[in-house]
């Protein structure tokens, strides 16, 4: 028995990595700079977005030669709609991020957005188009209202209070004795995890892209907070194409579709549902997140 219970133990060992795994993201979207063999073609155009479709056609890639990490990697999102990535830890899930960002080219296939490929159109208009809401959100050292405005140049008071209120973080602002002056960060005021993701989802909004990027919240979130931040997760993805790099299925039920990545494939692909009842790799994660979930539920005696 013991032998049929260990590679479940493997798959918890691998989503509690992959919670881990995933908290760089934020560092290297926003700090560090694409890398340099990343150019514009000559007199590329702007990506012009309608709607923001996003199609992946047999995507190959491999940060290095020895070891390819996305083998033929198909999946359409239409306008407006979510699609959720799962799977186990280092099967590529980041990676799908980070190649729609172009911040690497791919070895084989295209992406579009609207039909435009990706290497034909800037990079500034490709990543203006896009949103991110990182895990893990890096604050600067200064005020509350600098760090929420940093999502768009040039953005006003009434701008950034806007914003707040979007992600519903106004009211506690408000409460702080500097309110938007209040400084955060290493030398100011400590945010808990929900605050900072928070104050990324209002920096989204100030950004209003068409498309949006969200890597889930990390397991350091109380469950009332993490539903909260769910549920204003949920109303800012409407009307925006929006790709869920999900740890926890729990909240990649209401997707519209599914797709469950192993080792740079494809498994599985549908929507919640079918996937259960195609009792494969989803359902087996499935089965097991809820085993664990009520285990956590009983308190220890
Ligand atoms: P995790 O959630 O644990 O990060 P993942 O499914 O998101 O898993 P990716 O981050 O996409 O996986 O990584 C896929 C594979 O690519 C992993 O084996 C990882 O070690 C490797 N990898 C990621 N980034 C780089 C890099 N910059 N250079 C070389 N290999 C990388």
């Amino acid at each position: 028995l013991a032998q049929l219970f260990r590679p479940l133990d493997m798959l918890g060992m691998v989503y509690r990595t992959v919670r881990q795994g995933l908290t760089d993201m934020a560092a290297m979207f926003e700090l560090i700079d694409t890398p340099a063999e990343i150019t514009d073609k000559p007199n590329a155009p702007a990506l012009a977005v309608h709607g923001g479709a996003v199609v992946f056609d047999d995507v190959y890639f491999a940060y290095d030669a020895e070891r390819q990490i996305l083998n033929g990697v198909s999946f359409d999102i239409k306008p407006g709609q979510t699609l959720a990535v799962v799977g186990p830890s280092g099967a590529g899930k980041s990676t799908i991020a980070r190649l729609l960002y172009r911040f690497y080219d791919i070895t084989g296939g295209r992406i579009t957005i609207d039909g435009q490929d990706l290497r034909d159109v800037t990079q500034s208009s490709l990543r203006s188009a896009i949103g991110i809401v990182p895990q893990d959100t890096v604050l600067f050292n200064d005020t509350i209202g600098y760090n929420i405005g940093y999502g768009r140049e040039g953005a006003n008071q009434t701008e950034i209070e806007e914003a707040a209120r979007g992600a519903s973080i106004h009211g506690f602002i408000e409460s702080l004795p500097d309110q938007y002056a209040a400084k955060v960060g290493e030398r100011g005021l400590k945010l808990s995890g929900g605050e900072k993701q928070r104050v990324a989802i209002a920096r989204t909004l100030l950004k209003n892209p068409p498309l949006l990027i969200l890597d889930e919240a990390t397991s350091a979130l109380d469950s009332r907070t993490e539903s909260e931040i769910q549920a204003t997760l949920e109303r800012i993805s409407e009307r925006r194409t929006t790709i869920i790099i999900a740890h926890r299925l729990s909240t990649v039920v209401n997707a519209d579709q599914i797709i469950v990545l192993e080792a740079g494939r494809v498994a599985e692909k549908g929507t919640h549902l079918q996937l259960l009842r195609k009792n494969g790799l989803y359902a087996d994660m499935w089965a097991r997140q809820q085993n664990e979930a009520e285990e956590e539920a009983i308190p220890a005696a």
